[in-house]
């Protein structure tokens, strides 16, 4: 067996002891004779599995206690459409669009009300994200909605926008746990999780008591309700066990890593090894606004797209894998996520150099 260095944006890399303990734990866990995969999500044994993943996770980001935490399927895009169904109460909510993920967002919104593009980078590619200190923001808007770090373009928020008072709803989907967050701050704070945290097929939704109600838009089918689902624990229906069993694995892995603000070292670390390298190289070069690059999604180009596809295959040849861009912007794209080691991020910059010397 030969692991390879798997710079996916997701699904993505996953710490290696996890992986091992999933493994171990295949016929039976936690003394119960049976995998995860084969226990009853109403057993005692599965409910302990949730709890504890639960908790860990308040730790770890420090959750106030006027939050919920929410395990629920249908990925991040099923956000899109459950956040303006549960929280158009006005009928309008504001967008910042800072790419596909926000704006696929803002196009769903618009479906349930009224929702106003207030601020995007479009015009240069998504490459930068918008001064978002002082906006028009609605006066009647329910929220102000934000992709934080955008996955494509490899850029973040670096300071959350001034919602002059209105709630901020957020998609941490590609930072999720990367870094320590201060949840009061928003209204919603979610992300799938396979970019940084588990396999795919679920979302985690932490979200602010007051803002799960009834009063929902007219319609909104049962499952779409935030209500439905934090009065049952995450169980109104079979949950992703399977998933929150390995989230529970990861949230260990990260408090046993030192938590989140060790994350945040980390993750710097390998960003800049990677970020040095791309500003003094003389073949690649980064594509985003230097003050706003992500600690996450690092892409880059060599300005020849002929060059960037041999870069890739021989990347590939090498042992890095899924080094690709985005079809929708080219070049190459390198996620660095937490489960992604130091070790890995040097390799790469070796072999760039060395491609660098073969072909400037
Ligand atoms: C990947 C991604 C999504 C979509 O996630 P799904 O789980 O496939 O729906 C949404 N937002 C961001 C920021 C992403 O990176």
């Amino acid at each position: 067996m030969s692991r390879v260095y798997n710079f996916s944006a997701g699904p993505a890399v996953l710490p290696e002891e996890v992986l091992k303990e999933v493994a171990a734990e295949m016929l039976d866990c936690n003394g119960t004779g049976m995998s995860v995969l084969e226990m009853s999500h109403r057993s005692p044994a599965f409910q302990a599995i949730i709890d504890e993943a639960e908790k860990d996770l308040r730790e770890l980001m420090n959750i106030p206690d006027n939050y919920r935490v929410l395990f629920l399927q249908g990925g991040a895009s099923l956000q899109f459409a459950m956040i303006p169904m549960n929280l158009m109460k006005n009928g309008v909510a504001d967008y910042i669009v800072t790419g596909q993920w926000a704006k696929k967002a803002y196009e769903e919104a618009k479906k349930y009300g009224k929702a106003n593009k207030i601020a995007s980078s479009e015009d240069e590619t998504f490459s930068y994200i918008p001064d978002c200190s002082d906006l028009p923001i609605s006066e009647d808007a329910d929220y102000v909605y934000i992709c934080e770090n955008n996955t494509i373009y490899g850029t973040k928020y670096k300071t959350l926008p001034n919602t002059k008072g209105k709630i901020l709803v957020s998609d941490v989907s590609s930072c999720f746990l990367s870094e320590p967050v201060d949840v009061s701050k928003y209204g919603i704070i979610y992300g799938g999780v396979q970019k940084n945290v588990g396999p795919a097929g679920m979302v985690i939704a932490i979200v602010r008591e007051d803002l799960i109600t009834d009063d929902v838009l007219p319609g909104t089918p049962t499952m779409m309700k935030y209500k439905i689902h934090d009065d049952n624990g995450s169980m109104y229906n079979t949950p992703n066990c399977f998933n929150i069993y390995v989230c529970g694995k990861v949230f260990k892995w990260l408090k046993n890593m030192g938590g989140l603000e060790v994350m945040k070292q980390r993750n710097e670390e390998k960003a800049k090894i990677l970020y040095d390298f791309l500003d003094e190289s003389k073949l690649f070069r980064g594509t985003v606004r230097k003050e706003d690059r992500s600690l996450m999604n690092v892409p880059f180009v060599t300005g020849d797209k002929d060059l960037d596809a041999k870069f890739v295959k021989e990347a590939k040849a090498a042992g890095f894998e899924n080094l690709k861009g985005h079809r929708s912007v080219g070049g190459m794209r390198a996620s660095i996520y937490n489960a992604m080691p130091i070790e890995g991020v040097k390799a790469l910059v070796e072999f760039m150099k060395k491609f660098e010397e073969e072909n400037l």
